[in-house]
């Protein structure tokens, strides 16, 4: 799902996110957990003041577990409650409930110490677009059909979907845009798939890709192209269009395609669960995405 996005939808979409912050105690806040850090927009933080509030990691099923555990640890050590979700499975989701009300037990202390027992705690979603908001929200209300409320600028009544009697859930979720602090960011979005292809091409992003799996997750391309990994990840890509007879008209390899399917076996976790950033303090530079 590819989105597209004007000045003007994004100031909008921050103003009716900061009304709804008035009406809200607790933000849940989705990453992907593949980028836990470039799908965040670091703008969540002056807007959400001091809410309390809940990260969770999305797509964790497409994503590396021992990152999970790690990124999890990495969240609750900022002070964050955390928890690993699938949205499109329901795994992770009953979990929810307890970690928004651990997130807000100081402010429960409080209505109690002021004779307030029992008002609901009134939550909110955000998250950058295709992060998994509107999923979320259908798995934890029990909806089976997609809501689309996420579009900026479509103005509705507020409606408040109850999860069960200490939890309301405002059921639009707010966007957040993503942001492009460098190229490392946009490369991590286009790969998972939440930007626009053109932006970079696809023989750009698997031959990052590959050089990212080839030093983090060796293996990966043997197992599923039965291909000998060499530390040169154009050659990877070579073998690989070989093995996948991925030819132009003249019999020469279409490596543009290869790279298109290498991409995909990547978002559809065909490639194994792979995380793209690993938590500040193991990365090495090294180690990091570069754009070739
Ligand atoms: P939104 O733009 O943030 O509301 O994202 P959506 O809810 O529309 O989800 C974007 C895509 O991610 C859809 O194709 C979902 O099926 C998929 N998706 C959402 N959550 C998960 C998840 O936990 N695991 C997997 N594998 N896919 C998910």
């Amino acid at each position: 799902m590819h989105f597209q996005w004007y000045p003007g939808h994004m100031s909008k979409a921050k103003r009716m996110m900061q009304e709804d912050m008035k009406l809200i105690d607790v933000v849940i806040e989705l990453v992907d957990a593949r980028i836990p850090l470039s799908s965040r927009n670091p703008d969540i933080n002056q807007m959400a003041g001091s809410k309390s509030r809940v990260i969770l990691l999305n797509k964790s099923d497409l994503a590396d577990d021992s990152q999970n555990l790690k990124w999890k640890e990495y969240f609750e050590n900022q002070g964050y409650i955390a928890v690993l979700v699938n949205s499109k499975k329901g795994d992770g989701i009953r979990r929810v409930n307890d970690a928004v009300i651990e997130a807000c037990k100081a402010k429960i202390e409080r209505d109690r110490k002021r004779g307030i027992l029992n008002r609901p705690l009134r939550a909110m979603v955000v998250g950058i677009p295709n992060v998994g908001k509107s999923t979320f929200i259908n798995s934890i209300s029990g909806k089976a059909a997609a809501k689309t409320g996420n579009k900026p600028g479509v103005t509705k009544g507020k409606q408040w979907i109850k999860l069960n009697k200490s939890i309301e859930l405002l059921d639009t979720p707010g966007i957040l845009w993503p942001k492009f602090e460098d190229q490392k960011v946009g490369l991590h979005l286009a790969l998972i798939g939440s930007i626009r292809e053109e932006i970079l091409n696809s023989y750009d992003l698997s031959i990052s890709l590959i050089k990212f799996l080839i030093q983090n997750y060796k293996g990966a391309l043997t197992e599923r192209y039965g291909i000998t990994e060499s530390d040169t990840p154009e050659e990877n890509l070579t073998e690989i269009a070989k093995k996948r007879a991925c030819l132009l008209k003249g019999g020469e390899l279409d490596l543009e395609r290869a790279s298109s399917f290498i991409i995909d076996d990547f978002r559809n976790a065909k490639l194994g669960k792979v995380t793209l950033e690993f938590p500040a303090e193991q990365v090495r530079e090294e180690d990091a995405l570069n754009i070739p």
